[in-house]
């Protein structure tokens, strides 16, 4: 268990970083980031940085020399770099939530490894395989590439007469997966926390909106039957304890109408983020503990703190230019405004988020 004044290492230099470095000072502990970007919006919040690449041994050694514990703020941490850093320091998440979650057919197999639902799938290796695919799971469907995708980077939607050769080569002939489309009512997210010592916490469940693939808005609670809700707790808590899992973690899933015998609404798992996650932002606000406060604890050995909400949150990304709209939500009464410090307003490029939170009828 580490003591205040202690240092957790991060992994990325965003506004994950950024957020999860204010949280960790408000307890005494120190940030220290290690990011490739020489602009980031975590320094401005750190004690201390490490401007390197992920595979300079020479900055890995010295940075793991520095803290007491290594965190990530995104999954795409190089597998040589945690291992290497696991060989001096603890890395929380453990390094082997990296290789289940970097690769979406591995991350599949092990959700449905614990009985749990996922979209139909199919392994895609070439042109060939992409047509077997299709055979099985049919069209719609959607071709995902394996590893690096996000915000729907990396995807197409296949419609009756694509052509499957295009479509392959169109993601760069990299290997990927096919996925049924699932016709879901409703997109969620389950934001939790597990600790070193087995202790589990869940947020209440989230609700997703996203446009053009990237998140719009959250609202908490989501509006869906209880029983649905504690189904979704109970699926991130099979994932994080069969991954051995310490920090936050984000699962997020499909809702379909259903309506067969006593299962009112089905649960699909797209999903699993191993670390703080945009859904969770509205914590910051609208609960006893944030979700960065939250892994702050947990990798610090700490016990974990309330989930409890203050209300009904609904969170708002601030997206390229909404950033501009930061006066009249200064203004705005109940707007908990959170601005990430980026220099320059790109479309498509998180710049910030809003969340309101209300009272909720008794
Ligand atoms: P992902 O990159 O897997 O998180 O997908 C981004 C978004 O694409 C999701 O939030 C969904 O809105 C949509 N999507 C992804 N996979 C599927 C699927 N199998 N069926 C229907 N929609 C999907």
């Amino acid at each position: 268990m580490l003591t205040p004044g202690a240092t957790i290492g991060i992994l990325g230099g965003g506004q994950l970083a950024r957020m999860l470095a204010m949280a960790g000072a408000r307890l005494g502990l120190k940030s220290h980031i290690f990011s490739p970007g020489a602009n980031e919006p975590a320094f401005d919040v750190c004690a201390a940085r490490t401007v390197a690449r992920y595979e300079d041994e020479a900055a890995l050694a010295a940075f793991a020399e520095a803290v007491d514990v290594v965190t990530y703020e995104f999954e795409n941490v190089p597998a040589r770099t945690a291992e290497f850093l696991a060989a001096r320091k603890p890395v929380r998440p453990n390094p082997r939530v990296l290789a289940l979650t970097q690769d979406r057919l591995v991350e599949k197999r092990f959700v449905q490894g614990l009985g749990i639902d996922t979209a139909g799938f199919a392994d895609v290796a070439d042109a060939g395989a992409l047509a077997r695919g299709v055979a099985k799971l049919g069209r719609p469907s959607i071709l995902k590439t394996r590893r690096l995708g996000y915000d729907g980077k990396g995807q197409i939607l296949l419609q009756g007469g694509a052509d499957l050769a295009v479509t392959f080569r169109a993601l760069g002939g990299a290997p990927c997966i096919l996925e049924s489309f699932v016709h879901f009512s409703k997109e969620i997210s389950v934001v939790a926390a597990r600790g070193v010592d087995g202790e589990f916490r869940a947020y209440d469940v989230c609700e997703n909106v996203h446009e053009h693939h990237i998140l719009a808005t959250t609202t908490t609670p989501a509006n869906i039957r209880p029983e649905t809700a504690a189904r979704a707790a109970l699926i991130a808590r099979a994932i994080a304890e069969a991954a051995d899992y310490v920090g936050v973690l984000a699962v997020e899933m499909f809702v379909l109408d259903h309506a067969v015998g006593p299962i009112w609404e089905r649960l699909v798992v797209n999903e699993i983020a191993p670390r703080v996650h945009n859904s969770g932002h509205w914590t910051l606000d609208g609960a006893t503990t944030s979700q960065f406060e939250q892994h702050m604890r947990a990798v610090a050995g700490w016990p974990l703190g309330s989930t409890r909400r203050h209300g009904r949150a609904v969170m708002s990304n601030l997206i390229g230019d909404d950033a501009n709209g930061w006066r009249e939500l200064l203004g705005e009464e109940g707007a908990c405004l959170h601005l990430y410090g980026k220099s320059e307003v790109r479309p498509g490029r998180k710049m910030g988020h809003v969340t309101r939170v209300t009272p909720e009828e008794p």
